[in-house]
């Protein structure tokens, strides 16, 4: 018999986990609770920039990479610096979900979306399936809570005074619900862990044509604003610590990525449209991005460097769930792992644990020590920025190099690894 894993959400993590477990000769069923897969990937866009380029390198030559080519398919623009960022790349946000839910089912996955998971079944120290809310339910050998750590509205109504209206759409699609509590794990929280999403999308139709050909043209651009214009929300707690620089307050930074990114976790409008080209400005995501944006990193699942839950024998976690970690890429390399080791735990055998000479491997020690109690002063982080692209920088770990990505893989016998089939 195949083993089923079933993938509870359907972000960049649950997308990267059904794709390892169907690599690995099992069958994924991902569960998604909007009608679109992608999550808070449908907002992002941008791609290997500092660490993460490194981490996308080794995952791939660890057979790991089997999403980075729809993300290819559909990338914009290629190599672009910004300030405090190197080499990134833009997918399109627009056409993105399609690549990706085409790649899914081509490999096989079994996707379900309009389909929220609202409680578990359990079976000792197991779990045996998760409840939809429509009351049907869908059984499983193994799981993986890949729910996020955004909404629902009460998080958002507790930081920012409303619901923004973000790409999650909680009161469409209902909200958030992490499996893992379900299950009955106490999940990590602390007062500091919320914080607020560092960009919005701008409707390029809203901007002046002058200003959508020059973004069109340079991929990035970096305009300055009046010194009145200080931006508001240098105050904010935001969660991509990695924006958390001068250039980014002093200017508004747009990226083109299909929409017009703008790298602030919000901007009041009546003082963007003051600026030249944004005379009819208009947000796209979050609608309401002229006050706030979504909050998120509410509660984090405790887990092992295999990313398997406390307490629960066959649940693993992945994404934003699995820490503080900020990011697609993040979300990938801890997506293929936690689907991975979810087949090896269905098959009854011991779970890879990356070692710590890869990027990967370093990262989950570093998760391990941030998380464990006492836990200390909470910090986002990710490959691009924060805490623990310093970590790569001082270590060695961050280099461009393919050849030294490459012989690292190797001599950590991790190549193709997520591309073995077990099952
Ligand atoms: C506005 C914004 C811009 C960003 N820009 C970038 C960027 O440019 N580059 C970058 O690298 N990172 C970016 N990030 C961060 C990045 O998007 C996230 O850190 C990463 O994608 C998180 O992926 P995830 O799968 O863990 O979670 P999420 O993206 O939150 O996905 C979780 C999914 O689970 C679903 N779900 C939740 N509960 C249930 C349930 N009970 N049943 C079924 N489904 C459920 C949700 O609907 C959602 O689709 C951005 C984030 C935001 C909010």
């Amino acid at each position: 018999m195949i083993p089923v894993v079933a993938v509870v959400g359907g972000g960049w993590a649950g997308c990267a986990a059904a794709a390892a477990v169907q690599q690995a000769g099992a069958q994924a069923v991902l569960i998604e609770r909007t009608d679109l897969l992608l999550g808070t990937g449908l907002a992002g866009g941008i791609m290997f920039n500092n660490g993460r380029l490194t981490a996308a390198r080794e995952l791939q030559l660890m057979g790991g990479g089997a999403l980075f080519d729809a993300i290819d398919r559909v990338t914009l623009h290629r190599r672009v610096d910004f300030p405090g960022h190197r080499h990134a790349s833009l997918y399109d946000v627009d056409r993105i979900e399609r690549a990706v839910r085409s790649a899914l089912e081509s490999m096989g996955v079994r996707v379900l979306t309009q389909s929220r998971a609202v409680d578990v079944v359990r079976s000792g120290t197991r779990l045996a399936g998760v409840v939809l809310s429509d009351g049907s339910s869908v059984a499983a050998d193994a799981f993986v809570d890949a729910t996020g750590t955004a909404g629902p509205q009460a998080n958002c109504g507790r930081v920012n005074g409303c619901c923004v209206m973000c790409v999650l759409r909680c009161p469409t699609f209902g909200p958030r619900v992490s499996i893992s509590a379900k299950a009955g794990v106490a999940e990590i929280t602390g007062p500091l862990f919320s914080a607020m999403s560092g960009s919005c999308k701008l409707m390029k139709r809203s901007l002046a044509p002058w200003l959508v050909r020059r973004l069109e043209e340079q991929a990035a651009m970096v305009i300055p604003v009046p010194r009145y214009m200080a931006r508001a929300d240098r105050a904010a707690h935001k969660a991509c610590q990695q924006y958390a620089l001068p250039e980014f307050y002093d200017n508004i930074v747009l990226l083109d990525t299909g929409q017009a990114k703008l790298m602030a976790p919000f901007f009041p409008l009546s003082r963007l449209q003051a600026i030249a080209g944004f005379e009819s400005a208009a947000f796209e995501d979050p609608r309401s991005g002229g006050i706030g944006n979504s909050i998120r990193y509410n509660l984090i699942t405790p887990h092992d460097t295999a990313l398997k839950v406390d307490g629960v024998d066959n649940l693993f976690c992945a994404g934003e769930k699995a820490g503080l970690l900020v990011g697609h890429t993040e979300a990938i390399c801890t997506g293929t792992l936690a689907g991975h080791n979810a087949v090896r735990h269905a098959l009854g055998l011991p779970p890879f644990r990356p070692p710590v000479s890869t990027v990967l491997g370093d990262l989950l020690h570093y998760l391990d020590a941030t998380l464990r109690p006492p836990v200390g002063m909470p910090q986002k982080t990710t490959f691009a920025g924060g805490p623990y692209f310093s970590r790569m920088y001082d270590t060695g770990l961050y280099t461009t190099d393919e050849k030294r990505i490459a012989a690292r893989v190797q001599q950590a016998g991790c190549e193709h690894v997520f591309s073995r089939r077990l099952a």
